[in-house]
């Protein structure tokens, strides 16, 4: 078969032939994320353009460059919608951020700490674990004066534990701080001053960022760029006293939870809303795109949206890098069918109808190949090539002698049941004492 038609660039089907292994992550994370006292936060996929331009800033990549803005219709009769001034969601903070304060979730709570799984959108170019469409499991974690280091430390190792249960081993955590606003306005006096004798050589891109954002030239992807970056030395003394203390609480709770961590002075993540401290995830086997996740605190970003004076911090990790990191690890899968009901004759079929209803009422997830076959081999291939545990054949000899054989298809055994016409009690039993 060839469609006509392939699903857009930069997108992917998530198909039945995957999808254990997003069920997977998504149900080990809710588990993780529960223990710790998270709650899940779904926000619409888009929200007002001017929402993300405000908080993630004017200049970062992401507004500039990556925003997908919903087309604008032409409001020509009474049911007509305009678009315009919409995009759709290129991560997810801003919209937590717009939900708790419109939703005034301080007054109901001291402290929120949400999660959320669910799609992102971004015009990137597409490429090897890049995409326009992609999935994070995030975490914001809001509340009056909840600026607190241990707190900080919990969100990162919070970070790490989710990797190391999905199965990952090999990432590296890194961390900085930025400190206040002030602290952070220094950062960037200090750092134009120090890249300003090479600016001339810095690729084109760095110099338009020198002026508008020169944090991201720090991040920028030009090899020449990267070299002057690693001589430009800025040190901590940028940091109020206050700043470098709360830094290095952060740094002692989290050698007091062992969680390994660098200290990475260039790290500075591109958007506005950062400060104090930020901290990303590498995977060692994932090339260019190596970031697994990111994330760090952002004070101000509460009042800058129009709420008061709340603390915040959060973290996003991308699920589609953290399967490219997986590979082909084997992970459990989460929903084989209990049993698949084979008849094997007109007569058969009927009774295999019933008893699929039966089952179903109890719970038993069940499925029944709807023709029957008389060959015993087409019928146990078709099994073999479905995941499932329990194969329950109703063949000639079966049907004469009042009883069904159920194949266990994974211990590779079999066993005789007789039943008394529509009694499927004993199959019902087995199957319970089984899979339930
Ligand atoms: P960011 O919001 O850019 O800090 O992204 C957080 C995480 O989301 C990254 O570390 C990646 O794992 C993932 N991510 C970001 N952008 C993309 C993308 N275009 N395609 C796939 N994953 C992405």
């Amino acid at each position: 078969m060839q469609s006509k038609f392939s699903c857009p660039r930069g997108t992917t089907d998530i198909t039945p032939f995957d999808i254990s292994r997003w069920d997977n992550i998504e149900r080990i994370s809710k588990q993780i994320l529960t223990c710790y006292n998270y709650k899940e936060i779904r926000t619409p996929l888009f929200e007002e353009t001017e929402l993300f331009a405000r908080s993630m800033g004017q200049s970062s990549d992401v507004v500039c460059k990556q925003m997908l803005n919903l087309a604008a219709q032409q409001k020509d009769d009474q049911d007509g919608v305009t678009l315009s001034g919409l995009s759709l969601r290129p991560e997810n903070t801003a919209s937590v951020v717009r939900s708790y304060i419109q939703n005034g979730f301080d007054r109901k709570e001291p402290i929120s700490k949400l999660f959320y799984i669910g799609p992102m959108f971004r015009g990137e170019r597409p490429q090897k674990g890049r995409l326009r469409q992609f999935n994070q499991i995030g975490v914001e974690v809001l509340g009056p004066n909840t600026a607190q280091p241990y707190l900080d430390a919990e969100i990162i190792s919070l970070s790490v534990h989710l990797l190391k249960s999905l199965g990952l081993e090999k990432f590296q955590l890194k961390i900085n701080t930025l400190g206040t606003p002030e602290d952070k306005e220094n950062f960037s006096q200090m750092l134009r001053q120090a890249l300003k004798p090479y600016r001339k050589e810095l690729s084109e891109y760095s110099q338009q960022r020198f002026e508008r954002n020169v944090f991201r030239v720090l991040d920028s992807k030009d090899a020449a760029d990267q070299e002057i970056v690693k001589k430009v030395h800025i040190g901590l003394s940028y940091l109020s006293t206050e700043s470098q203390h709360y830094y290095a609480q952060v740094k002692e709770a989290l050698m007091n939870l062992d969680v390994d961590f660098v200290e990475d002075q260039h790290l500075v993540r591109g958007l506005d809303y950062y400060t104090h401290t930020v901290f990303e995830i590498c995977g060692s086997s994932l090339g260019s795109q190596d970031a697994l996740g990111a994330g760090g605190r952002y004070n101000n970003l509460v009042r800058q949206l129009g709420g008061g004076d709340i603390d915040a911090m959060g973290f996003a990790l991308g699920v589609e890098r953290i399967l490219l990191a997986l590979g082909d690890k084997k992970v459990p899968l989460s929903n084989p069918l209990a049993a698949y009901i084979v008849p094997m004759s007109e007569e058969a079929l009927n009774q295999g109808f019933v008893l699929m209803n039966v089952l179903r009422q109890e719970n038993i997830s069940c499925d029944l190949s709807y023709k029957y076959s008389a060959k015993l081999k087409n019928v146990l291939s078709n099994a073999n090539k479905m995941d499932v545990h329990t194969v329950i054949l109703l063949g000639e000899e079966e049907m004469k002698k009042h009883c069904v054989t159920l194949k266990d298809m994974q211990q590779k055994k079999e066993e005789t049941i007789s039943i008394k016409g529509n009694d499927f009690s004993k199959i019902i039993n087995i199957l319970k004492e089984r899979y339930n």
